[in-house]
């Protein structure tokens, strides 16, 4: 071997390459070494790392590491002498294929070349080796093709337009109709292509060819798309840095109607289902399933075509899954009736299909509960409660493709990715990107869309894989549908839908609808109950709900929350049967006014309360006293000044009636109008326009007495109950009474006072006495006491640092992010997340948007040292999280560690959270 001086080894043989090194070899890299040394049948092969790829790219002259090339002679040496072919040789050449593959897959990416070592010397060899000059020059001009695009930078089309030419001019429509003379044609147009567009003719020599193409595959890591791609999936360098290259002999699928060639998954992608997967194509190179340029064959029909191969394929299922213990995505090749892997990893399943397998794997004794909880990502669960098509609603598809990535979507169609970037992302519609097949390069349309809809290609197609990893519902291959990209329109039969024309895909059942189709929300799955469940099992922290009105109370139970962490009073006081009288006790001149516009709020307050305790019984519930300032419950200024103008416009006409009405007499006008002015009046009376004016503008004075620079840091939270005790005092009533009949009625409750927005222990205190007294007049009334707690909203930085004296008058602490969060970064939410924040991620000032990932040092910090302080004056403090951060996984586990006892989250979030309060646990060890 040749490791010279001072050099580092940097390429590795499939034999010998450690199986579990990602980071250096690639996961393609390693997954071959590992499949190799478990007996897999692997073609030879050898993996030149990322390290390697990292020097170069980082030479200033683009230079390869010194010697890796001398590497890279050596291992050709062993392959020769294993596959007993030679690396240039006439007779019997040998052909690799040159791949990329980094730490984390990143499928269609980068850059991959297959039949290296062909030229016009080899090929003779191949064509007589093989006695078929077809297949020879089939391999030719992919191997041209390939190198002259990845290697030497010739666009793809300048290839596709030859093509095409010689396609017409032979009057055949698909590739497999091309004769050997035809192909022969192509390659010599193909070589032709290259030495135009490059102005030097297309090496020969298969080690140029090699070294180029290693250079090619290193670039390929900093091109455009896998720049953009590492970016939107947040792929850091600690994640993946470089693209290992790995030259491996070249096996053929396109070697008759004995060899194929396909793509598989272990199980069901979509579904989860204990079953293989996939599709395959007779008489084929790997690339042409993946392209979706001929749409393949479902694996099952394998077993009818090629049944000794069906059997090996399920043999090799097993072994894959039973090594790795994860349902794989596995290539495979059939050269001859000979079976070969060619590249094995993980398989990207939506959260359905990972919940399905996580609790079919355990019973099958392949992975532990542990294994199951962990192998999902919390964050996915949310795919699970994805909307479906309302099956209430009937409509009739107009084309049917595959299902290939389930949820339902609807949208305006748009057909390519730089509209739906334009259309969903610039001016916020909803998109379905429309395609014949998607390619790599349409990836930011995929962002911006709803749905992907293709008209080629199986599940296994760009389109399909790429829609699944997102979660995004993708139907593919509806062959009915054929798109214009130049018109922006697409044909299905007798109809046609153009570029913003709504329709709907479903991508569970493939169908395609014209129009908007309802869609409905989503069940909980048994098994999804099964995996929660064992999440439970093992969490330390709870997870409650974030809930302001009964239904949404009953869906976060049904999701699984076992409490309230946040009711917010207001959204109650918005209904529209309340807004009237909220605004009279706003409006009110006197205490004893606002008192009788309380005195009937208290009621409905008080039936709100009693249905939440009855739907969390016997949980917490924890009611916020009134928080935002009341001027938000009145409409805004400017409105009251356009309905005082049209209200005073309307009086004024009404006395140029009056005045009408006197002139009927002097003109002489038939008496019949005088009546019809009566009815004009009746209709608009004049006294009842006043009335509207004067209450308008007393609102409209209230509003300008009440406006505030700066509103969320005003008169708002405990300063309000303050300074207008009857309205907290109400709420307090309303909590303690609704508690009180619950008690009555037998229901067991746990109600809890939560005060916003304090900072000084006087503050709590001064409520506290509202609530003693009222509480001590409810016990004289019904000779019992009530059963409740008392705590703070930790969301101002002076609570923090005075948690400890908070913690003598409160029971509970609960922490409120959102707020806290503004407050500890001095940003306003709204303008920082409009204006300057964008900017910040982007250079890397803050590495997230802090009002969507808990900033730990900061924020953080002062809940640590509030949590800390706060239980050393009351060791059972019991404390939560009701910001937004507590549905955020990795917010989730902060709080675990700083021992929290529960997280309060969005109904829809309560099932990520369960998963990845277990993730905390069991990641905390
Ligand atoms: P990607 O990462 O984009 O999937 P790959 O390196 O896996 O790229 O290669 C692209 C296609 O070429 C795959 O279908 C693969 O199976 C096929 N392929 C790669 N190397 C060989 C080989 N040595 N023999 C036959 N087919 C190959
Ligand atoms: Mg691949
Ligand atoms: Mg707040």
């Amino acid at each position: 071997m040749s490791v010279a001086t001072g050099t580092k080894k940097h390429v590795f043989a499939f034999t010998e390459g450690d199986g579990k090194n990602k980071k250096l070899l690639g996961g393609k890299g390693s997954n071959l070494c590992e499949m190799t040394q478990i007996g897999l049948n692997v073609p030879p092969g050898f993996v030149i790392s990322t390290v390697a790829c990292l020097e170069y790219l980082d030479s200033p002259s683009r230079e390869l590491p010194a010697g890796i090339m001398d590497e890279v002679r050596a291992h050709m040496r062993k392959l020769e002498t294993q596959t007993g072919k030679g690396f240039g040789d006439a007779k019997n050449p040998l052909l690799v294929s040159v791949r990329s593959g980094s730490a984390l897959s990143m499928p269609g990416m980068m850059d991959t070349i297959l039949n290296l070592g062909l030229n016009a010397t080899t090929l003779e060899g191949v064509i007589a080796q093989t006695g078929d000059r077809r297949f020879g020059y089939d391999a030719y001009r992919r191997f041209i093709q390939l190198f002259g695009k990845v290697a030497q930078g010739v666009p793809d089309e300048r290839f596709d337009q030859q093509l095409e030419a010689v396609k017409q001019q032979v009057g055949v429509t698909e590739d497999v109709a091309l004769s050997a003379d035809d192909l022969r044609e192509i390659s010599e147009r193909f070589l032709q292509v290259v030495a135009e567009t490059t102005g030097r003719s297309f090496p020969a020599d298969p080690f140029a060819q090699l070294e180029l193409a290693i250079k090619a595959v290193f670039n390929s890591w900093m091109g455009k798309r896998a720049v953009d791609y590492r970016k939107q999936f947040n792929i850091t360098p600690d994640m993946a840095n470089g693209t290992a290259v790995n030259i491996q002999t070249m096996v053929f699928g396109n070697r008759g109607e004995d060899s194929a060639t396909g793509v598989a998954f272990t199980r069901n992608p979509g579904t989860g289902e204990n079953k293989l997967f996939g599709e395959y194509l007779v008489n084929a190179q790997g690339e042409d399933v993946v392209a979706g340029i001929r749409t393949p064959k479902p694996i099952d029909w394998m077993t009818a075509e090629m049944p000794q191969l069906a059997t090996e394929l399920a043999e090799l299922r097993d072994k894959l899954e039973t090594h790795y213990h994860e349902v794989q995505d596995f290539e495979f090749t059939i050269e001859r009736g000979r079976l070969f892997c060619l590249q094995t990893r993980n398989g990207k399943m939506n959260a359905t299909a990972m919940v399905h397998t996580s609790v079919e794997m355990e019973r099958e004794g392949l992975i532990d509960k542990q294994e199951a909880l962990l192998r999902i990502q919390p964050e996915s669960l949310e795919q699970m409660l994805f909307p479906r098509l309302d099956p209430e609603v009937r409509a009739e598809p107009v084309a049917q493709g595959l299902p290939a990535s389930p949820g339902a979507a609807s949208g305006i169609a748009v057909f390519d990715a730089d509209r739906a970037e334009q259309m969903g992302k610039e001016l916020g519609h909803k998109v379905i990107l429309v395609r014949e097949e998607t390619k790599p390069e349409d990836i930011h349309g995929f962002f911006a869309a709803q749905g992907i809809l293709t008209s080629r290609g199986g599940k296994t197609s760009h389109a399909a894989v790429v829609a699944r990893g997102m979660g995004k519902p993708c139907v593919a291959g509806a062959e009915g549908i054929s798109v214009d990209v130049e018109r922006r329109e697409a044909q299905v039969g007798a109809s046609s839908f153009c570029e913003g024309d709504v329709i709907t895909i479903d991508g569970s059942t493939g169908k395609v609808y014209l129009g908007e189709i309802p869609t409905v929300e989503p069940d909980f799955t048994q098994e999804l109950d099964q995996i929660l469940e064992w999440a439970d099992e093992v969490a330390r922290l709870q997870v409650w709900a974030n809930a302001d009105l009964p239904d949404d109370a009953r869906r976060a139970v049904r999701y699984g929350a076992v409490g309230i962490g946040l009711a917010r009073t207001e959204r109650m006081f918005n209904a529209v049967d309340r807004l009237p009288i909220v605004i009279e006790m706003i409006m009110a001149e006197t205490p004893e006014e606002r008192q009788a516009a309380l005195d009937r709020l208290l009621p409905l307050q008080r039936a709100d309360f009693k249905e939440l305790f009855q739907v969390m019984a016997p949980n917490p519930v924890t009611i916020r006293l009134l928080d935002p300032p009341i001027h938000e419950f009145l409409p805004d200024e400017r409105q009251l000044e356009r309905d005082l103008e049209a209200l005073r416009s309307l009086s004024e006409t009404m006395r140029g009636v009056t005045v009408l009405e006197g002139a009927i007499g002097l003109i002489q006008a038939p008496d019949k109008h005088r009546a019809e002015i009566n009815r004009v009046r009746r209709v608009v009376d004049p006294i009842l326009v006043e009335a509207a004016i004067a209450k308008k503008e007393a609102m409209l004075h209230k509003v300008r007495v009440l406006y505030e620079t700066n509103p969320m840091l005003g008169h708002r939270g405990v300063r309000l109950g303050i300074s207008f005790p009857e309205i907290y005092r109400m709420q307090i009533r309303a909590i303690l009474e609704a508690a009180a009949d619950c008690a009555k009625a037998g229901i067991r409750i746990q109600p809890r006072i939560k005060v916003p927005q304090v900072c000084t222990q006087e503050e709590l205190l001064w409520v506290k006495d509202y609530v003693d007294e009222i509480h001590e007049e409810i016990k004289q009334r019904d000779g019992r006491p009530v059963d409740f707690q008392f705590g703070t909203m930790i969301e101002v930085v002076r609570a923090c640092m005075e948690a400890g004296s908070l913690a003598e008058v409160a029971e509970f602490f609960s922490f409120g992010t959102n707020d806290l969060t503004q407050a500890a970064f001095s940003f306003s939410r709204e303008d920082a997340e409009n204006k300057f924040l964008p900017l910040y991620s982007q250079s890397g000032i803050l590495q997230n948007n802090p009002f969507e990932v808990l900033d730990i040092k900061g924020v953080g910090k002062l809940m640590e040292l509030a949590v800390e302080w706060g239980k050393e004056i009351r060791p059972d403090m019991h404390v939560g999280i009701c910001g937004e951060h507590g549905g955020h996984p990795d917010s989730i586990g902060f709080c675990h560690r700083i021992g929290l006892d529960y997280v309060s989250c969005s109904a829809p979030r309560v099932p990520v959270a369960r998963l990845a309060a277990a993730h905390a646990a069991l990641l905390a060890g």
